[in-house]
């Protein structure tokens, strides 16, 4: 199983660490063929605005959906979460389409309005997760087929569809590898059907 931390610009190394601390060196992903034979990617934290420049300039935008739409992992940590969602607010736009989510960009408020904070997951046997939220974006609005992993007054902070996992805080800052073993789970499962593709 290969993957990879798109590495424009964001917190790239914190992400790469907590895959290497769950045995896995991830390929930076710079330009569109790094993302050739790859069975997951992270898109991490940063600033979406700036994200999209360079994707368009690297035409990894497309490169991207075209993973996404062959059914490749992906993690995309806030700002990360914006690239990945389907509709985009403040401003409005569209984002790479891979989880059929609306997300308001820094709908939590200003930087100051930055903390860290208990969200409450699915899991009963691990009921909570330390959220550390960064201008955070908020999810608005999720589709039919997403799961809520975890939610913050009533609010969703963790949610996946198909292979593609979104959250508002950033999981790689905190010692809790749930997120990221769940996205190497996932990605595992596309490199298994990848070897079997008659039973896709
Ligand atoms: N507010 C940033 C954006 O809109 C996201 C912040 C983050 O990734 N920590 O892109």
């Amino acid at each position: 199983m290969r993957v990879g931390v798109l590495a424009l610009q964001g917190d790239i190394q914190a992400h790469e660490a907590v895959l290497e601390r769950l045995g896995c060196r991830a390929r930076e992903v710079r330009r569109a063929h790094d993302l050739d034979d790859l069975h997951g990617v992270v898109l991490p934290g940063g600033e979406s605005t700036t994200m999209w420049h360079f994707l368009r300039r690297t035409q990894l935008d497309e490169a991207l959906r075209c993973f996404l739409r062959s059914g490749g992992a992906a993690f995309g940590t806030c700002a990360g979460a914006i690239l990945l969602a389907r509709e985009v607010r403040n401003p409005d736009g569209r984002g790479l389409d891979g989880i059929d989510i609306g997300i308001e960009r820094n709908g939590y408020g200003r930087q100051t309005e930055s903390r860290v904070i208990d969200a409450a997951t699915d899991d009963p046997e691990a009921p909570s997760i330390e959220a550390v939220l960064i201008r955070a974006p908020r999810i608005v609005r999720v589709g039919s087929a997403v799961r809520v992993r975890a939610h913050l007054h009533e609010e969703p902070v963790w949610v996946e569809s198909g292979r593609v996992i979104a959250t508002t805080f950033h999981p790689e800052l905190t010692h809790d590898t749930r997120v990221h073993r769940r996205f190497l789970d996932l990605a595992r499962d596309f490199a298994e059907a990848c070897m079997a593709p008659d039973t896709q």
